[in-house]
């Protein structure tokens, strides 16, 4: 599998391989499943809503899904599958846009089962997709709701928060 090795600068942690790859395997899962949602346009109240907020579409009476969208997650999901990785857990999130042959996952989040995956997809949608940050406006809280209002809506189709935050929610995968 795409997982080549798990390396840790945090101190030793029992299982980290076993954790990893439950992550991973979660994260595929999710990111199949908002794609199949989103191709197949029959979105719930729910998923609307969090469409609609995480991509500032507004009431979105037309239920637009904007196109960068399902670019981002399928880019995501094809570079998850098809490159192997690195896990290194150390004390901050990162990605190199572009290289996807490492992400790191800060320790905290690493040993939390659902932080994890949301920011394994957050990682790995900088490394094959090239989405971006947005600094607090960007970035989501632990209830998955925006830090600081702001954010625009050229900007949200590429925020790397907002697509993982929404991909997970839709698994009900719990950030808390
Ligand atoms: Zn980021």
């Amino acid at each position: 599998m795409p997982i080549k090795t798990v390396t840790s600068k945090a101190g030793k942690i029992e299982n980290k391989e076993k954790m990893a790859e439950a992550a991973y395997q979660r994260s595929i899962e999710a990111l199949k499943k908002i794609i199949k949602t989103l191709e197949e346009g029959e979105l719930d109240q729910e998923t609307l809503n969090n469409l609609n907020y995480y991509f500032i579409l507004g009431d979105n009476p037309q239920k637009q899904i904007p196109g960068e969208i399902l670019a981002h997650l399928k880019n995501t999901l094809k570079g998850l599958t098809e490159i192997p990785f690195t896990v290194e857990i150390t004390f901050f999130n990162f990605a190199n846009p572009g290289k996807g042959d490492k992400f790191s996952i800060a320790n905290a989040q690493f040993k939390s089962a659902n932080q994890c995956i949301r920011y394994m997809i957050h990682e790995a949608s900088h490394a094959f997709s090239g989405t971006q940050d947005f600094s607090e406006r960007g970035y989501t809280d632990n209830l998955g709701k925006f830090r600081q209002p702001g954010l625009t809506r050229e900007e949200a189709v590429n925020n790397a928060d907002g697509l993982a935050v929404f991909t997970v929610l839709h698994s009900q995968i719990a950030l808390v």
